[in-house]
């Protein structure tokens, strides 16, 4: 049993407007589920990824308007690579210098170039060119052609002090340390047998505590690819001295989460039934989505949600 790669990343961002136009304009993904946040419905949790939401490319956000300034340090992922087909990077290189006030110049890290630049609440994004991404489908947002889109995530970076035991747990889950490129190690999932979202990287640096709020990442979810298996790794995270949750309802997924060693909040997510359970694929994200426990609260639910 190997956990063949993440299933979705989830941020914190500030006003949901400027957080929906940035995702869905200038990076191009498709807004893939409108719903709120089952723990707190008066807000919303916006969900991007590609055509069809496909675990491995889903981004989500709790938009919070007045959300605090949070600050990644040690103990929490502090930024998220998108992967585009190599012969893309040029694009997105110009793309990103017209339409994102916060960048950094081309760079490098494990050998391939890398493009560092922030959202608008200032979570850290990086495009980064992977072979093989380009028979994914993407999607065809506005002024990103279908051939240029974001394909999946690349990778997550957990920013962390000590490795030893977050590498400990990489390895029970299947992944393996594959590079070293000075403070960051490179973790692939399966032995490089899949090319959506495969990495996971560590960024070893002593540090202070970090701060929760907009723009930073609250947790990092892997898939199973059903209920039976994210069972069985429940026992095996057991197994090694931690405590997982029990299996929680998303509607889209099932889920359970844990702290993993080094301190961020990982989740584990089964790929069905997946973001086409309760609207076509035509109309996905168009509408407010709401699970059945909320759907009789409707009309006060959205009296309350902010514009979008
Ligand atoms: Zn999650």
């Amino acid at each position: 049993m190997v956990i063949p790669g993440i299933h979705h990343i989830t941020a914190i961002s500030g006003t949901p407007r400027v957080n929906y136009d940035f995702y869905t304009g200038v990076l191009g993904l498709r807004m893939v589920k409108k719903t709120v946040n089952f723990d707190d419905p008066q807000t919303y949790h916006l969900y991007y990824g590609d055509e069809t939401g496909t675990p491995g490319t889903l981004l989500t956000f709790f938009p919070l308007e007045n959300a605090y300034q949070g600050k990644a340090e040690s103990g929490m992922a502090n930024r998220i690579g998108f992967a585009v087909p190599e012969d893309s990077f040029d694009w997105w290189v110009d793309r990103i210098a017209q339409h994102v006030e916060r960048f950094d110049p081309p760079a490098e890290r494990f050998g391939r170039p890398v493009l560092t630049f922030q959202d608008p609440d200032g979570l850290m994004l990086e495009i980064i060119p992977l072979s093989g991404v380009e028979t994914l489908p993407g999607w065809e947002n506005g002024e990103v052609p279908r051939k240029h889109s974001i394909r999946s995530f690349a990778n997550a970076t957990l920013l962390l002090e000590d490795a030893t035991h977050t590498g400990k747990l990489l390895k029970t889950m299947g992944y393996e340390m594959t590079e070293q490129d000075g403070i960051f190690q490179r973790y692939v999932a399966d032995n490089h047998s899949h090319v959506v979202a495969p990495f996971l990287d560590l960024q070893i640096q002593p540090g202070v505590a970090g701060r929760m709020g907009k723009g930073t990442i609250h947790h990092v979810a892997f898939r199973a690819k059903d209920e039976q298996e994210q069972l069985r790794w429940r026992e095996e995270f057991i197994k090694v001295g931690l405590q997982p949750t029990n299996v929680v309802d998303r509607q889209y997924f099932k889920s359970i989460y844990f702290r993993e060693p080094g301190g961020v909040l990982f989740e584990v997510a089964t790929d069905p039934p997946g973001m086409l359970i309760d609207e076509p694929k035509a109309s996905l994200g168009e509408s407010l989505r709401l699970p059945p426990w909320y759907e009789d609260r409707r009309d006060q639910i959205e009296a309350n949600l902010p514009f979008l």
